[in-house]
């Protein structure tokens, strides 16, 4: 099968074409035609499999082009705001169908102006139910896409998006809602605003992205940092993106990286949006290669060429797992993801992996002198493959005056060697042999503390219980008005503190 098999207009097939679109995803080969055929549709698939696209070129394929908001999107954050616009745009330019971002933080009036010419609007629900509320713009499209829709229910955007469809003046609409998981609360609010929903769901074989390889380390608490660097070393990431739990815990590992010579930025719910945006981009354009971030921020952001993932700690639950690790191998590409876990963690990764239904590979970080050694392997071909250039011989022939012809080659790898020297303590972390033991031990652990608080009177808690006063207190929502985050950004290198082996005082800032 391929795109031209949904006979859609002419300037988009070309645009699919030049955006190098062979063969439609799963997501796309089942939603594309029942969108074209006029159904409302809910469609579930993993991240990271083409649901922009899936709803955006039966969309674009069926608007006129009348001078009105024909079609509407609704996403979670400001970041996947811009990059399905981004999307949109890139596959609507050549049929002149214009595109406007609405998001919080930004100024009204220009929004409006745009909105006013645009026939897609991309929003995020709090900004977009100012506006609609306020009186300052009005909407009938044809098409309205929730997009994410399990994300913005998580972030507490239930609300705004009820009262969004109250504005929204067309009954005629046909309405789209996308989602990487089902949970209960989106099928209750599908009921509400779809009429007779075709139901889409790529199954766990098809969606689950397995193009990823996914693996766990298992370390002590103050061996994250240590860990860290290692593997980043080992695995050489051409791009890599490292969640952390906190905006704190994102500040301080971001300096430690630079101090140890690694180009990194961040990205986290309190950065100021021309902040973020200047951070994505030159991530995109390859002048940093780390990414240091929270869920929050990084929500469905798409970056070319992402080889690894790194959890520095694990998610607080299974789904931010799959959006976490869904940023690398997009688009067909491979990817790894990577998640350091103590001892006490072996469990939870358990059960993530349980609710993800792929496997986790735990392995070993390897020894300072096993990256030395590949290391050496690399550079030894590195250096075989090199071209002799005529600036070379020159420095050589001056060098030869003075010094013997082996000693000044022995000097030279010396300087190349000393430029890749792996830091830190020959080993880090547990043995992957010595995981299952570690397990055991900590399932054991738990039956004894669950035989005590039985007798005590209560029931046997869950095992990950998320500390720190619920949901609202960790994730902070993209649209909050900027006045009530007077965080600033401390990026003290200082790490004493920082690397214990208490946990961090519960700040769940992201
Ligand atoms: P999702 O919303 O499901 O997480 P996206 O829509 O962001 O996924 O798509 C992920 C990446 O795959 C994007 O870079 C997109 O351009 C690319 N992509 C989408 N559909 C195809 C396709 N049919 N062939 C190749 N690449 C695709
Ligand atoms: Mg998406």
């Amino acid at each position: 099968m391929t795109f031209k098999d949904f006979n859609l207009k002419q300037p988009i097939q070309q645009a699919i074409d030049e955006a190098g679109f062979t063969e439609p995803s799963p997501v796309q080969k089942e939603a594309i035609p029942l969108i074209l055929a006029g159904h409302d549709i809910i469609a579930q698939a993993q991240t990271g499999t083409g649901k922009t696209a899936a709803f955006g070129l039966p969309m674009l394929s069926m608007m006129t082009g009348d001078g009105s908001v024909e079609g509407l999107i609704i996403v979670p954050t400001r970041e996947l705001a811009m990059q399905v616009s981004d999307e949109i745009y890139r596959f609507g330019k050549s049929s002149g169908l214009k595109t406007a971002t609405v998001y919080g933080g930004t100024s009204y009036d220009k929004q409006i102006e745009r909105i006013k010419q645009a026939s897609v609007v991309v929003a995020t629900p709090g900004r977009l139910q100012d506006l609609l509320a306020g009186g300052r713009i009005k909407l009938s499209p044809k098409f309205v896409v929730l997009d994410e829709a399990d994300e913005m229910l998580d972030m507490g955007f239930l609300d705004e998006i009820t009262a969004i469809f109250e504005y929204i003046q067309n009954e005629d609409r046909q309405t789209l809602m996308f989602s990487a998981t089902m949970p209960p609360q989106i099928r209750k609010l599908a009921e509400k605003i779809l009429k007779d929903p075709k139901t889409v769901a790529i199954t766990k074989g098809e969606s689950t992205n397995t193009s990823i390889a996914q693996h766990y380390y298992v370390v002590e608490e103050h061996e994250r940092d240590d860990a860290l660097v290692r593997l980043i070393d080992y695995k050489n990431p051409t791009k890599c993106i490292i969640f952390c739990r906190m905006k704190k815990e994102v500040d301080r590992l971001a300096s430690h990286l630079t101090s140890q010579g690694f180009k990194v930025s961040v990205l986290h719910g309190d950065m100021e949006q021309r902040q973020r945006e200047v951070a994505i981009r030159g991530f995109k354009s390859g002048s940093v290669d780390i990414f240091v971030a929270t869920d929050v921020a990084a929500r469905g952001l798409d970056v070319n060429d992402v080889s690894h993932v790194f959890n520095y700690h694990m998610p607080f639950d299974s789904e931010s797992y799959v959006h976490r690790i869904g940023r690398t191998g997009r688009g067909g590409k491979s990817g790894e993801a990577i998640t350091l876990v103590s001892p006490n963690e072996i469990r939870t990764i358990k059960r993530i992996e349980k609710d993800v239904g792929t496997k986790m590979v735990t392995q070993s970080i390897p020894s300072r002198s096993e990256v030395q050694s590949s290391k050496q392997d690399e550079l030894i071909a590195q250096i075989a493959a090199t071209q002799i250039t005529e600036h070379a011989i020159e420095i050589v022939k001056t060098l030869q005056h003075e010094i013997d012809i082996v000693a000044i080659a022995h000097m030279l790898a010396s300087m190349m060697l000393e430029k890749q020297e792996i830091k830190g303590k020959e080993k880090i972390g547990f043995k992957a042999e010595d995981v299952e033991r570690l397990l055991q031990k900590a399932m054991a652990g738990r039956d004894d503390r669950n035989r005590r608080n039985r007798s005590g009177g209560g029931r046997g808690k869950p095992s990950f219980n998320r500390s720190g006063g619920g949901r609202d207190g960790e994730r902070r929502r993209d649209d909050r008005p900027r006045g009530d985050r007077n965080q600033k950004s401390s990026s003290k290198p200082n790490r004493s503190g920082g690397g214990g082996s208490k946990p961090p005082r519960k700040d769940y800032s992201l």
